[in-house]
């Protein structure tokens, strides 16, 4: 389920879905991508095994807020059920309680976390590789930020930085994992260039939808997608 698109869709992140649909089909695995947009109500919601939060700029920030508000009681119960969110910078900020952006102008975020984020001093731009928490292979993750917002939280992080900024440009965390909830400030988009996470992803939502313990499926040729982020680690390391 791509939330917004048309607004929470900066740097491409709308590929991230792209990217789940086509490896579910190379694998025959049905995959249908819906876009949640205004007045969609929430049964459509209820039926979603992926959600995607794209990020956006701090003024699309407040307005998606509105809306999404109204979901936010399912939204809760949906996350808590174990359902498969990746979030990304703006939309990763959507999930704590505020964004206090640049001029001190607090946006409000959902707070299906507990946490903050505040925007100082300079924007946080450029590559970033970090070493994730996620029991996947490779631990790589590949890509760019771009982000005022400095959050702090006390999560489980989606991951180490290896290089760039990643949560605050401090304490050398980057996302955010809770349950099967991915909060980054990777865009990319983040999927292509690490399949290992798509597949985690996959996987997991599969398990939560057949109530399956665990689940191995089909490994597909990655060779491209691996040379993609290889070459990223070689430029960038
Ligand atoms: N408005 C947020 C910030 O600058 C998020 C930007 C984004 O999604 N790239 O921190």
């Amino acid at each position: 389920m791509n939330m917004f698109p048309e607004v929470l869709n900066l740097y491409g992140d709308r590929g991230n879905i792209i990217c789940l649909q086509k490896r579910c089909v190379w694998r025959g695995i049905k995959a249908n991508i819906f876009e949640y947009n205004l007045g969609a109500g929430q049964e459509i919601l209820k039926s979603a095994d992926i959600i995607l939060l794209g990020g956006a700029s701090d003024r699309e920030q407040s307005i998606v807020y509105s809306h999404l508000i109204n979901l936010k009681g399912l939204i809760k119960s949906l996350i808590e059920d174990g359902i498969v969110v990746l979030a990304i910078c703006g939309g990763y900020q959507l999930l704590g309680e505020a964004y206090i952006d640049a001029s001190g102008r607090a946006i409000k975020g959902l707070h299906l976390l507990d946490f903050i984020t505040k925007a100082e001093g300079k924007r946080l731009i450029g590559n970033i590789i970090i070493e994730t928490s996620l029991d996947v292979f490779p631990k790589t993750v590949v890509g760019y930020e771009n982000h005022g917002g400095r959050t702090y939280h006390d999560y489980q992080p989606f991951g180490k930085v290896l290089k760039g900024h990643g949560n605050n440009g401090k304490d050398g965390f980057e996302g955010l994992i809770y349950k099967n909830v991915i909060g980054t400030y990777l865009h990319g988009p983040l999927l292509p260039k690490n399949p290992h996470i798509a597949d985690f992803m996959i996987k997991k939502a599969l398990e939560r939808k057949y109530n399956l313990d665990s689940l191995e499926f089909q490994k597909l040729d990655d060779t491209l997608e691996y040379l993609a982020h290889n070459r990223v680690k070689e430029l960038y390391m």
